[in-house]
C-alpha cells in the first residue's frame, strides 16, 4: 500500500501466474506450455529478422500476420486483430466490448484472469456455476436462465477443467444473445475442441480469441489474436491505438507468420500431445484418480484418498511441479500439463513412489 497509488491500483487483486522456477532439471507440468519446441521454420524466420531493420518501428497494423491468419482460417484480414499474447487481446476486449451496464457472465470455475480484468476496468460480474460434474451447461446462458443479459466470456475448452463444449452448444449461446458480445477464448482448442471461427460468418456478436502460446509452442514470443466481425475488430483497434500502437515487435511478427504457415509441424506436435494426454489419463486412472475428460493439453484430476495440496508438495519433492488452485470446489484437484512421454513417465514413477 502506498499513498501514491491511485484508488484503482489500491483495489486490484492481480492475476498470479504459475511459477517459472529458476532451477533446471525440474519436470515442469504447471503452466500448460507445449513440451515441444517451436517449428524450426519459426526460429529461422526470427533469426532472419535480426538485422538493422530493428531500428525501425514494426508495422502497427501487423498486416502480414493478419493476412497469414486470415488465409489459415478463411477470414478477411479486417476480421483479425493481433496482440501481445492473448492475455492482452482479452484485456482489450474487456475494455472495448465487455464493459456495459449489464454484468459480464462467465463460469464460476474458469480462467482466473477474467475477474482480474473486471477489477481493472470496473466491470460488474455474474458468475454462473458449472454443473456438479464441472461442465458448462449452455442452458445457463440462454435468455431467461440468467438474471442479466450481459455479455458472456467462456473458454472452450474451459480452463482449468479441460472440458470442451460442442460447437452446437456454442452456437446456441451466441445465437440466443444477439445484442451482447460473446467471447470464446480458444487457448486450448487445437488439442481436441471444435473451433467457433466458422460461426463468425453468421454471428456478428461472436469474438473468438486464440493464442500461439500453447498449440504453437510460442509462449515466450507473446502473440495472440482475435477473429470476429469487422465492427468488433474495429472496436479492439480503437482501444489498442489509444494504448500501444506497436504491441507486436518485428521478431514476434516474423516468428508468428512462420508459425501460422507451418501447418505440418503444428498438426504433428498437437497429435503428439493428444496421444500423451490419453496415455497419461489412463495411467492416472490406474492410480485411482478421477480425471475429467480433457480436450486440452492438460488434465484436471483428483484422488479420492489423497489431499491435492499434499500430493502437489510430494511431487515437488520429486522435482515435478503441477498446478494446485486453492479455490472453492476445485481445491482437491491438480492440473497437470501434458509433457513429453519422458516427462509423463517421470510423473508416473514419482506417483508410484508416493502411493507405495
Ligand atoms: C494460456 C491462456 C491464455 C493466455 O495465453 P497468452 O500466453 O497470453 O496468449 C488465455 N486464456 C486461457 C484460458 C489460457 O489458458
Amino acid at each position: 500500500m502506498s499513498r501514491f497509488w491511485s484508488p484503482v491500483v489500491a483495489g486490484l487483486s492481480p492475476y498470479v501466474p504459475g511459477e517459472q522456477p529458476k532451477l533446471r532439471n525440474l519436470v515442469k507440468l504447471n503452466t500448460n506450455e507445449n513440451p515441444y519446441g517451436p517449428s524450426p521454420k519459426v526460429l529461422e524466420a526470427i533469426r532472419a529478422a535480426c538485422d538493422d531493420s530493428l531500428r525501425l518501428y514494426p508495422d502497427p497494423g501487423a498486416e502480414q500476420l493478419r493476412q497469414a491468419i486470415g488465409r489459415r482460417y478463411g477470414v478477411e484480414p479486417a476480421q483479425v486483430f493481433v496482440g501481445n499474447g492473448s492475455d492482452e487481446v482479452l484485456a482489450l476486449a474487456f475494455q472495448a466490448l465487455l464493459n456495459h451496464d449489464a454484468p459480464l457472465r462467465f463460469p464460476d470455475i474458469t480462467y482466473s484472469f477474467y475477474p482480474v480484468y473486471c477489477g481493472l476496468y470496473g466491470i460488474r460480474q455474474q458468475t454462473v456455476p458449472l454443473t456438479t460434474d464441472f461442465r458448462i451447461d449452455p442452458a445457463d446462458y440462454l435468455p431467461g436462465a440468467g438474471k442479466g443479459a450481459g455479455p458472456v466470456i467462456l473458454p472452450n475448452p474451459n480452463a482449468p477443467t479441460g472440458r470442451a463444449l460442442p460447437l452446437g452448444d456454442i452456437e446456441r449461446i451466441v445465437a440466443a444473445n444477439p445484442d451482447v458480445v460473446v467471447v470464446v477464448d480458444e487457448a486450448y482448442i487445437d488439442f481436441g475442441g471444435e473451433s467457433a471461427v466458422p460461426l463468425v460468418a453468421r454471428h456478428d456478436n461472436l469474438l473468438v480469441i486464440q493464442t500461439l502460446s500453447k498449440s504453437r509452442s510460442l509462449a515466450g514470443l507473446r502473440v495472440g489474436y482475435a477473429i470476429g466481425s469487422t465492427a468488433l475488430i474495429e472496436g479492439l483497434d480503437r482501444v489498442k491505438n489509444s494504448f500501444n500502437s506497436y504491441p507486436i515487435d518485428r521478431l514476434a511478427l516474423a516468428g508468428a507468420v512462420a508459425a501460422i504457415e507451418d501447418d505440418a509441424y503444428f498438426q504433428q506436435t498437437c497429435a503428439a500431445v493428444v496421444r500423451t494426454r490419453d496415455a497419461l489419463t489412463a495411467d492416472l486412472h490406474g492410480f485411482g484418480f478421477e480425471v475429467l475428460p480433457s480436450a486440452a493439453n492438460f488434465v484436471f484430476a483428483r484422488h479420492p484418498g489423497r489431499d491435492a495440496a499434499q500430493l502437489a508438495a510430494a511431487l515437488r519433492q520429486e522435482g515435478i511441479i503441477v498446478r494446485h488452485f486453492r479455490h472453492p470446489r476445485i481445491d482437491q484437484f491438480l492440473r497437470i500439463s501434458v509433457g513429453t512421454d519422458a516427462e509423463c513417465h517421470s510423473l508416473v514413477q514419482a506417483l508410484k513412489g508416493i502411493f507405495g
